[in-house]
């Protein structure tokens, strides 16, 4: 049961609101045409295959990136390099003002230290180095949807931001992406992932937790070698680090809720290079640590150095060099407004309208091809995006097929892309884009047509309430704003007009906060002066999402100590981490 409930993939019925309004629903779904031309169609496969052949390790990707510039070059679309090492940041697409809403879309670009073992043509040319993820095809689907967004860039209400983000198993490229300002402006970033798992043509997508949260972990278990034949003159590691194996197994089957999901996996068991007739001083143990749900995951952490070190003394043996990476991922969320936008998109895009008053198509469309999937223990950097990005979506595209061969899990030797779905990603990716823009712009159009009132009310529903500080009140300030915005009701001051041209002259970033926050209640730069608030608060939120999950850490790690009646837990040591990641 369990398992038919964790992998079940629950079909959902999706009513389709915006299809009372034609143009809205028109303006993107012939994406998906324009995407199955043949121009296009042998675009995504060349580029698909000729990146395939060349795969590179986590911010090693340079041919990759050169090889991506190259094709913006060629579209004409401008970019940033390097953000993040090798990442790039092209665009936007789209209107370029400063302040107009702007969404991202993001594709992953390096490759897995596997040898591939499928023989095609375009067949990895670097031994050891495979596309075993898919990211060649993420990387090929971006570039479709920057042809279709390029092609309509002219009536884009807003713009769009395409990230090539590097080292995504393991090493937190997108973290170094956020750092170098990758998302500047950004209030709603898009990822898209192939799925083996999922039929072919299938686009899966969840509100909430969709990936779990995941950190790896290593320790030696250390004891006193010797003879083979005479076990009793040592303290044998191997029997030793065996049994604390078995005993963190107990910390999901004892220790989590059934109701909870978790992963404690011990993968490596080293005693090293040893010989048949001689105990070693050592064991090296490392695994993976994964969890849906925050507390689960900062607990588990904290048990892993626990159990190891009490087990490991019953035998006499200890255990040092508990090491973890330095980047956890936290669990990959999608925000229910946007997956409820993919949801309709993807809809939109995969079947055609109901006739007028047909209520009965209308419940069931999107059953087929539009799924809500179940969530999967695997983790994304991606996630990282959904600590400074009001709006994050994580999307998955169903590419599996037994007949072709592509229902091969990922980081797997004999992972195949089914290249038939390349068309879809791309359409997907550049229709989200409009429709997110077409929906901010028919907000701000209802919020000016219902007066300036609400404008600030949306601005801080499209802001991550806890995250964003842009609401509070300006001690210092107040009494200035106040006083000008009291002027700026009235509507008489020729103070405000002069104010509002400056504001339109140098931009709403370098107003000073008083002045932003008058010119926040005005329909014409309230977008603006959340889009700057929200740059100017990036670093710092970053920093504040990393805070949060330390104290997080800090509140389990006392509490466990307490528990368990030990004064401290186990040291830990940051490395650098290499998970192996979507
Ligand atoms: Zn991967
Ligand atoms: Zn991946």
């Amino acid at each position: 049961m369990e398992t038919l409930i964790s992998s079940a993939v629950l079909r959902l019925w999706v009513l389709c609101a915006c299809c009372a309004i034609t143009a809205y629903c028109q303006s993107y779904t012939t994406y998906l045409e324009e995407a199955k031309g043949a121009d296009l169609v042998a675009s995504l496969l060349r580029w698909r295959r000729e990146l395939h052949k060349m795969p590179e390790l986590g911010f090693l990707e340079t041919s990759t990136s050169e090889y991506i510039r190259t094709q913006l070059d060629q579209m004409g679309i401008p970019y940033e390099y390097p953000v993040g090492k090798t990442g790039i940041r092209a665009g936007p697409l789209g209107k370029t003002d400063e302040g107009v809403p702007t969404i991202a879309l993001r594709a992953d670009m390096d490759g897995l230290p596997i040898t591939e073992e499928v023989d095609v043509p375009y067949k990895s040319m670097t031994p050891g180095r495979m596309h075993a993820c898919g990211h060649d095809a993420h990387m090929a689907m971006l570039l479709g949807a920057a042809r279709l967004l390029k092609s309509n860039e002219a009536s884009l209400p807003g713009g769009v931001v395409l990230l090539f983000q590097p080292a995504e198993e393991g090493l937190g490229g997108a973290r170094m992406m956020i750092e170098e300002g990758a998302l500047r402006g950004v209030g709603a970033i898009h990822g898209l992932h192939v799925w083996p798992a999922l039929p072919a043509g299938v686009i899966g997508t969840r509100p909430g937790v969709l990936l779990a949260a995941s950190d790896r972990f290593s320790f030696v278990v250390r004891g006193v070698g010797g003879h083979g034949a005479m076990p009793h003159t040592t303290r044998d590691p191997v029997v030793a680090a065996a049994a604390v194996v078995m005993a963190l197994q107990v910390l999901v089957a004892r220790e989590t809720s059934p109701m909870d999901s978790a992963v404690v996996t011990v993968s490596t068991f080293n005693t090293g290079p040893g010989a048949t007739n001689v105990i070693p001083e050592s064991v090296k143990l490392s695994g993976t640590v994964r969890a849906l749900a925050n507390d689960t995951f900062h607990r588990l952490r904290i048990r892993v150095g626990q159990v190891a070190t009490g087990i490991a003394a019953g035998y006499g043996c200890v255990v040092d060099n508990v090491t973890w990476s330095e980047v956890p991922y936290p669990p990959t969320r999608n925000d229910e407004r946007l997956s409820a936008l993919v949801r309709e998109v993807a809809t939109n895009l995969l079947e055609s309208p109901p006739e007028s008053g047909d209520t009965d198509k209308s419940l069931t469309r999107g059953s087929a091809k539009v799924q809500e999937v179940g969530t999967a223990m695997t983790a994304e950097d991606f996630s990282f995006y959904g600590d400074v990005v009001p709006q994050t979506a994580f999307t998955v595209l169903g590419i599996g097929d037994s007949a072709k061969g592509t229902n091969v899990g990922l980081h797997n030797p004999r992972f195949q892309m089914n290249d038939e779905q390349l068309p879809l990603g791309a359409a997907l990716h550049a229709a989200l884009a409009t429709a997110w823009l077409e929906q901010q712009a028919q907000r701000q159009q209802e919020q000016e047509s219902g007066g300036t009132a609400a404008t600030t009310a949306d601005v801080h529903e499209e802001t991550d309430d806890d995250l964003n500080d842009a609401s509070q009140p300006d001690a210092d300030s107040d009494g200035v704003a106040m006083s000008v915005a009291t002027a700026a009701d009235s509507g008489e001051d020729p103070r405000i007009e002069s104010l509002r041209k400056y504001a339109r002259e140098k931009g709403v970033k370098r107003m000073p906060p008083w002045l932003r926050k008058v010119l926040a209640r005005e329909s014409e730069f309230a977008h603006a002066v959340a889009q700057a608030d929200f740059e100017d608060g990036l670093r710092e939120r970053l920093e504040q999402a990393r805070l949060r999950r330390e104290e997080q850490q800090r509140k389990h790690a006392a509490a466990a100590a307490d528990a368990a009646g030990t004064a401290d837990a186990p040291a830990v040591e940051g490395s650098p981490s290499s998970h192996d990641e979507l």
